[in-house]
């Protein structure tokens, strides 16, 4: 009997996914096979969550949090939420504002569903997080590229902001410190984005997910610039910060008009975030700050270490990152293209990494390695990853001179 073909909604097409998770299949069925893999492609702290905050969640489990919560959050939490941001960002902010959820993840989700649909166009980094440019189409809304390059050590050009700008943008996401290129954006260009967009009739999502991850130079955020906490939604949480990915904890801080939208979505997708999960994070958000301390102490060691070692193989070129723990160097002078470079790494040296592709068309010519594995790892990762350039090079000379 054939197969009964049951019908799918048509902008599942419109879909994307996030590449680490693709290549961390591949390199699993190497390792099955025997090979020893180097993991650089996943974008999480190699820590365990600090023991404080583990010990406060089970607690929090034998104290009862184990039903459903309010939708926002708990109110408890919400409010050192608003705290924090206060102190960080410098704005004044309520409580009220606030909306928990499980990882930042749907903060994204909730405000693209929430400002864009079929015919408008949301700004966003290239490269940039693809799930940002996924959930835009989505919608049925159309991914509009702000193109960020390496001589402007990653960060927008304002002009370009201009550019692409048009009366049918309802959005700009931006990300600071970014995935894939560590770079950070600096309160000057913050200033004049700001200058450009206030008043305008234009949201802006800005990413802070790594706020906390930065080498020396402070976190800005748009949204501390004169009248643009009215425009902008601030995305951070707990996963990177503190090493929690796997608790599922964010949030978003919202202009008051979005906040019954946001928790309707909310409502109607998850009912509310766990709450033990909360009760750890408001440990985590008030407790002592020196685990993050120690964390960014090692992040900042393996930054120099193998920015240091992937400058030092030929055809790499490799800017400092300004924050988050991804390197994000230029390849582009070895030929062929960013994947195939990527899959030859990971078959013949044993090195996963990501595409610079996969995070958009202008990531074509570099690579994603994530620094977030031991220092010792790292050093063997550079040598691999030298020896198999080398390889690669004479391959590339070879079916030249064949050619010519
Ligand atoms: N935003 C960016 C730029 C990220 O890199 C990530 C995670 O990789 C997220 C958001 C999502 O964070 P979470 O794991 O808390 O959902």
């Amino acid at each position: 009997m054939e197969a009964l073909a049951l019908p799918l909604a048509e902008r599942l097409s419109q879909l994307g996914t996030e590449s680490a998770f693709d290549v961390l299949v591949k390199a699993q069925a190497l390792e099955l096979a025997g090979r020893r893999i180097i993991h650089l492609e996943i974008g999480e702290p190699d820590f365990t969550t600090p023991p404080h905050i583990v010990e406060a969640a089970i607690r929090a489990l034998h104290d009862g949090f184990t039903h459903y919560g309010p939708p926002a959050g708990l109110p408890v939490l919400r409010e050192a939420i608003a705290d924090h941001i206060h102190r960080t960002r410098n704005i004044p902010i309520h409580a009220d504002q606030v909306v928990v959820t499980p990882g930042a993840k749907p903060i994204i989700f909730y405000t693209v569903l929430a400002v864009a649909q079929q015919g408008d166009e949301v700004v966003l980094p290239d490269p940039g997080f693809p799930i940002y440019a996924s959930l835009v189409r989505f919608v049925g809304a159309t991914p509009v590229a702000l193109p960020l390059r390496m001589r402007d050590r990653f960060a927008f050009r304002v002009e370009d902001v201009e550019r692409v700008v048009t009366d049918r943008t309802r959005l700009i996401i931006l990300n600071s410190p970014h995935n894939p290129c560590g770079s950070a954006l600096s309160p000057h260009d913050l200033k004049q984005l700001a200058d450009f967009i206030r008043g305008k009739p234009i949201w802006v999502l800005s990413d802070e997910i790594y706020s906390r991850m930065t080498y020396g130079t402070p976190h800005a955020s748009i949204a501390s610039f004169d009248g643009m906490a009215e425009q902008s939604i601030i995305l951070d949480g707990f996963s990177k910060t503190y090493a929690m990915t796997g608790w599922r904890l964010g949030y978003g801080v919202f202009p008051k008009p979005l906040v019954p939208h946001i928790v309707r979505l909310m409502i109607n997708s998850n009912s509310c975030t766990a709450t033990f999960t909360q009760i750890a994070g408001l440990t985590a958000l008030t407790g002592p700050q020196d685990c993050v301390v120690t964390m960014m102490a090692e992040f900042a060691e393996r930054r120099a270490a193998i920015v240091e070692g992937l400058r030092g193989i030929p055809g790499w070129e490799c800017l400092m990152p300004q924050g988050a723990f991804y390197a994000f160097p230029r390849v582009a002078g070895l030929g062929g293209t960013s994947q195939e470079l990527a899959d030859f790494f990971l078959r013949e040296a044993g090195v996963a990494l990501l595409s610079g592709a996969s995070f958009g068309a202008a990531g074509e010519g570099y690579l994603r390695l994530s620094y977030a594995n031991d220092l010792s790892h790292l050093r063997e990762a550079v040598h691999r990853l030298a020896e198999a350039t080398s390889r690669w090079t004479e391959q590339q000379t070879r079916t030249t001179s064949s050619l010519g």
